[in-house]
């Protein structure tokens, strides 16, 4: 089978999750396959390579698992995007809108320079906002945009065009 159909048996659906009318795509029965984990990593450390980035920024909690060994196996660095309140030095914080009220994440400024390219990883892209607002927040703190890179793009939701404006000429890679 592809690595791809690989990954996808690997994928729990999870009805009612976490609330009514809601099915939650759940990756843990991938993170419990090493088969399944590695070729995911190296499908995103090759994207890396393939869009010359510099650091990998993983988005809380999740994007943090996958996001770590793909920049070990990638050779570059990892920067922690995180909820708000979390991180201890100075950070820069950006709040965007859920379905209903807003939310907000935050990195550390000095963990990125001009010279950075970095590449945005999570395991969901839903109407983009999470994804989009750490566009911003890369851009604030100097760096350029490799890309966004996520395993699941629910096609059912506008998460690719509200993308569109904030990623510029910059790929949006939905394995
Ligand atoms: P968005 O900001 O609406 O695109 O939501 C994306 C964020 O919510 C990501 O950080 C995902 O981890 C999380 N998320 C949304 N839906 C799911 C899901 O079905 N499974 C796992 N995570 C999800």
């Amino acid at each position: 089978a592809s690595v791809r159909e690989l990954l996808l048996s690997r994928i729990r659906d999870v009805p009612d999750y976490p609330k009514p009318g809601v099915v939650f795509k759940d990756i843990t029965p991938l993170l419990a396959d090493p088969a399944a984990f590695t070729a995911l990593t190296d499908f995103f450390a090759e994207l890396c390579v393939e869009h010359g980035a510099t650091k990998i920024a993983g988005l809380e909690a999740r994007g943090f698992i996958l996001a770590a060994p793909v920049a070990v196996r990638a050779g570059i660095g990892f920067v922690p995007v995180r909820k708000a309140g979390k991180l201890p030095g100075a950070t820069l914080g950006q709040a965007y809108e859920l379905e209903y009220g807003t939310a907000e994440i935050e990195i550390h400024a000095e963990d990125l320079s001009a010279d950075d390219r970095v590449m945005v990883i999570d395991d969901v892209l839903a109407t983009g906002g999470t994804a989009g607002a750490s566009l911003e927040l890369i851009r604030r703190a100097g760096a350029q945009v490799a890309g966004v890179a996520v395993l699941m793009e629910l096609g059912f939701l506008p998460g690719r065009a509200r993308l569109e404006t904030v990623l510029r000429d910059a790929p949006l890679e939905a394995l």
